[in-house]
């Protein structure tokens, strides 16, 4: 989870990052728009003025009436000749040149000398047939004369009967145009276009071979009809770009620049990149240090867990006799403090018995000492099995003597255990040629604190079973002696 929240970290604060550059980008770009906007709007304007005043001098002054040169002062104001401007034509009704600002022989009323004619360009035929168009602006066009590509604003102007006098057409140099755009900062994938609003392109930098190249104009088209001004990312499998645009202020005209997303990103994405590898170095080295770790918390654990076990099998050691697998003397000892000290606090009855093989000194001169081992383990599984509850205890005492601590029994009940161990063996017909009847027995010792309080103590306890023992011996062997806190109890079995 930390691992995942790190991964989820990076990516968003990368994510995060990416939209930063284009919105920064988006700015820059929109600025740029803007610088371009107003540029192009003073240069189109001026020129506009300039064409407005010839218009008006020829319709409101009886220009004719001058000398030429007379004439050149009240139409050309000095705007006209800029150097972006190549030159301001006046033409007639029948789409002759009859003025030119920069051609000093021509005149009217001289004009018959000049032979060109324009009737065939569009700009004329839009004057010629309507008179509402206001300032045309025409394709961009090869000049006849000089070979120049140029783009023609033109208006109408009225007759001295007020129908249609001629046309003012003023020519823009696209040079300048494209000069103009291509000082702009548009990175090395950058473009920036000037199209007329019905789709044609005039101006486009850097030029190319086909200069609509990658250039959305429909789309284009369709935002500035909702938005005169705006920003706008395109889409396109052959690359992503911004685009920031603008309408010229009345003009027919937008003006749109543009950046490669691609190029807006690039430092954004070495960025990632290295953030990226970074992070995965950081993350391999992390994941390597975390598996030697647990690795070596396994190796530790490991190792506590063989030494627990170890240990628990060294008490079990400790605690067990080896011949028999019952507790050995030592554990009787806790147990026996264990259960006196609950049989005080809850004032249970405590019972407990000694059992001791009889005649066993003889039986092991005869049969030998490992069959006497034999039957002592033998004689301690009846033992064992016989104490059936799971918190009686079972102990070898020393030799061939055997202990059975039985917590919560009285007297009774020990009895019973007692005659159950000791008929279990005769059931069992061990052989023993200096036996009672040619068998092996047992006698047992029985002794109880009883429910009442008593002036015994633990030691008492054990006194008394050991005295029982005797008393089983004293008997004849193979039976039962007990005593209790209160009287003596003593069973002999034949
Ligand atoms: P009694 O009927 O009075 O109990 O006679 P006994 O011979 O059993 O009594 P005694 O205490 O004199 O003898 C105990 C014998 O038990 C001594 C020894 O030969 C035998 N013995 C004690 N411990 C072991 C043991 O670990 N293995 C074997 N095989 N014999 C043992
Ligand atoms: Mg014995
Ligand atoms: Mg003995």
């Amino acid at each position: 989870m930390l691992f995942a929240s790190f991964v989820g970290l990076i990516g968003l604060i990368l994510v995060q990052e990416r939209a930063d550059a284009i919105d920064r980008a988006k700015l820059h770009l929109g600025n740029l728009r803007s610088t371009a906007e107003s540029s192009l709007d003073s240069i189109i304007h001026s020129f506009e003025l300039s064409l407005d005043a010839v218009v008006f001098g020829l319709e409101k002054f009886d220009v004719a009436s001058y000398p030429p040169a007379v004439q050149r002062a009240i139409l050309f104001d000095r705007s006209a000749f800029a150097p972006q401007f190549s030159g301001i034509n006046i033409i007639d009704a029948t789409g002759r040149v009859i003025m030119n600002s920069r051609d000093e022989t021509l005149g009217l009323r001289e004009g018959e000398i000049a032979t060109t004619t324009l009737q065939d360009r569009s700009f004329f035929d839009v004057h010629a047939k309507r008179d509402d168009v206001g300032l045309y602006v025409s394709e961009p066009f090869k000049r006849r004369q000089t070979g120049e590509w140029v783009i023609v604003f033109s208006r109408r102007f009225a007759g001295a009967d007020g129908g249609f006098g001629g046309v003012v057409a003023g020519a823009l140099r696209v040079s300048y145009l494209q000069a103009l755009l291509d000082r702009l900062d548009l990175g090395r994938r950058g473009n920036a276009s000037l199209v007329r609003t019905d789709g044609t392109l005039l101006v486009r930098s850097p030029g190319t071979s086909d200069p609509t190249m990658g250039l959305p104009v429909k789309d284009l088209l369709q935002i500035v009809d909702r938005e005169t001004r705006g920003v706008f990312e395109a889409k396109s499998p052959a690359e992503d770009r911004l685009y920031a645009y603008a309408r010229l202020e009345k003009l027919p005209i937008v003006l749109a620049i543009s950046e490669s997303k691609a190029e807006i990103l690039a430092d954004w994405k070495w960025r990632a990149m290295i953030i990226v590898l970074a992070m995965i170095l950081l993350l391999t080295l992390a994941t390597i240090l975390l598996l030697r770790f647990s690795s070596e918390l396994d190796r530790r654990r490991n190792a506590e867990l063989a030494l627990q076990k170890a240990a628990r099998q060294l008490e079990h050691l400790s605690l067990t006799d080896s011949l028999t697998g019952l507790a050995n003397r030592r554990s009787f000892d806790l147990a026996f403090e264990r259960e006196w000290a609950r049989h005080r606090r809850e004032r249970a009855p405590l019972s407990l018995l000694l059992i001791d093989i009889d005649h066993f000194k003889a039986y092991n001169d005869h049969y030998g000492h490992p069959a006497g081992d034999g039957t002592l383990s033998l004689v301690a599984r009846i033992i064992e099995t016989e104490a059936r509850r799971q918190i009686d205890v079972a102990a070898r005492y020393g030799g061939e003597e055997f202990a059975l601590i039985l917590p919560d029994t009285d007297a009774d009940g020990a009895l019973a255990v007692a005659e159950r161990i000791r008929i279990t063996l005769a059931q069992q017909e061990v052989l023993h040629s200096h036996g009672i009847n040619g068998l092996l027995t047992i006698s047992i010792g029985v002794a109880t604190a009883g429910r009442a309080d008593t002036d015994w103590n633990a030691r008492k306890l054990l006194e008394a079973a050991d005295h029982s023992l005797y008393e089983a011996k004293h008997a004849g062997r193979n039976c039962i002696a007990a005593r209790q806190s209160h009287g003596v109890t003593a069973i002999a079995v034949v």
